[in-house]
């Protein structure tokens, strides 16, 4: 449709440096065109003109000293991509990749996403290029405090409400508001994933991770289908890995991989978690220090060198729970050869475009991250549904909330696949299902 392709080219041109935000926009702006052929005043109001432009874009100066008493200068930044349904919400992401191409596909898809769950928040998303891993703590509280000296501006329980992330846990999460609360003298929920004595919600570190297996489950039920006794590759070793893949193997699932940035391990008797939560979530080491947990005559698990290698592994389910762009077009084409059924996304876009296409071409059951993986922000949703009640749920009660949740993202990009005409096709789905209510919603308020 030529109004669509018009608002992309002219994005790509505006936006030629940012190779991941033009690769998310492409997918969800050429998914929309039939909202667009059935609503000619989405484009009468230059709707997608907006929607592709960030509110606002904060980029600031992070200096801190190291321990050998170094200065250090990170960027930080926050992108409020779309306020239209709610305040924004979103993570906040520390990984020496971050840069403002990053951040802005992030945001972008968090709009969708958020406003799939259900919820009243809207889109945002921030981090810096500083890297936790291998500092020590003071280093990274240091870091924190100086993020947040510059953040609290703009951040606030109506305006905008951060997260957690790749490299943001709770940790990083605590130190981030110890210094909001000093600054502001006020103890509101301003960061969600926060820890249970000052404000956190049950249940939330598990969300993203468990919300991915329930939908994964619901597809599967719906082709009379479960995870019992299924192959189940999951990628990354982090927090939504390490949940999904708790739940998985709850449901009978034989997780046999899990990975870091430097490979992957694979035990075909089924992943050891109790391990892995230990060198990740204690030690903060890397996955291949978990062979050392076997004795030499009961060793079942090997460590293979790079992290791609572990879409080789043959399984029925994969759940790639690392980061963006972890699979690409070959990948994608090894898991359709091996057999693979499912390929249901934790990490926000883990598959490259041409990957994308090769599961939608295919049989393949492909759930996309931002419905899939959008149980962690909807349980954020829910922590902040508790502070400003104060109320305390109980763990059951917060994942009964997050399992309705999740089912009705399925039953929505299912239907409205179905009602546009692309049965089984939840790129479509989510985008459209996304898409829908923050427009209507930005129609509502004018040219704003
Ligand atoms: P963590 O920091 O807890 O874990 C990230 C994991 O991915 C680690 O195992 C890390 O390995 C690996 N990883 C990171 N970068 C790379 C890379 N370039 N190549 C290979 N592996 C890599 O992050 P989360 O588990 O929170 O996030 C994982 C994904 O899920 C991200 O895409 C995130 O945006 C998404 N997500 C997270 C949500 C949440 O609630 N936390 C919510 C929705 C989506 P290493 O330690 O070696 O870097």
């Amino acid at each position: 449709m030529a109004y669509v392709q018009d608002v992309l080219e002219d994005l790509k041109k505006k936006n030629a440096n940012e190779p991941e935000f033009v690769q998310a926009a492409t997918e969800i702006l050429e998914s929309l065109e039939p909202v667009f052929e059935k609503h000619p005043e989405y484009q009468k109001a230059g709707l997608l003109e907006r929607l592709v432009e960030p509110e606002r874009i904060v980029m600031f100066r992070v200096p801190w000293v190291d321990d050998e008493g170094k200065v250090q200068v990170n960027r930080g930044y926050r992108v409020q991509f779309n306020s239209a349904i709610g305040p924004y919400k979103g993570g906040l992401r520390f990984h020496e990749s971050v840069n403002i191409s990053i951040i802005k596909f992030l945001g972008f898809e968090q709009i969708l996403k958020n406003s799939l769950t259900g919820m009243l928040i809207g889109g945002g998303k921030g981090g810096s290029d500083f890297d936790p891993k291998g500092k020590s703590d003071d280093e990274v509280m240091k870091f924190c405090q100086s993020f947040m000296n510059e953040l609290y501006r703009h951040i606030g329980p109506e305006t905008d409400v951060p997260a957690g992330d790749i490299g943001v846990g709770a940790r990083e999460v605590g130190y981030l508001f110890g210094q909001y609360k000093r600054l502001v003298n006020v103890h509101h929920c301003v960061l969600t994933g926060s820890g249970l004595e000052y404000g956190g919600s049950l249940a939330r570190k598990e969300a993203t991770g468990y919300g991915l297996v329930y939908i994964t489950e619901e597809a599967l039920k719906h082709r009379k289908d479960s995870f019992e006794g299924k192959r189940v590759v999951v990628s990354g070793s982090g927090n939504v890995a390490i949940y999904a893949a708790e739940k998985a193997i709850e449901l009978g699932g034989n997780v046999i991989t899990m990975s870091d940035s430097s490979g992957y391990i694979y035990d075909e008797n089924g992943i050891n978690l109790s391990f892995v939560k230990e060198i990740k979530e204690i030690k903060r080491g890397r996955i291949s220090e978990y062979l050392d947990y076997f004795k030499k005559d009961e060793l079942t698990a090997e460590f293979v060198e790079g992290s791609t290698n572990i879409w080789n592994v043959k399984c029925d389910i994969a759940l790639p729970c690392a980061t963006q762009n972890e699979i690409d077009e070959d990948a994608a084409k090894t898991l359709l050869k091996n057999g693979t059924k499912y390929v249901c996304e934790g990490a926000n876009m883990p598959s490259t475009l041409e990957a994308t296409n090769v599961f939608l071409d295919s049989e393949i059951i492909y759930l996309p991250g931002k419905a899939a993986n959008a149980g962690g922000v909807a349980t954020s949703a829910l922590e902040m549904a508790q502070r400003s009640s104060k109320l305390h749920w109980s763990f059951d009660e917060v994942d009964s909330k997050l399992k309705n949740i999740m089912i009705n993202i399925y039953k929505n990009i299912d239907k409205i696949a179905k009602d546009y005409g692309f049965e089984d096709n939840y790129v479509m789905g989510s985008n459209i299902a996304g898409f829908i209510k923050v427009a209507n919603a930005m129609m509502a308020q004018g040219i704003v």
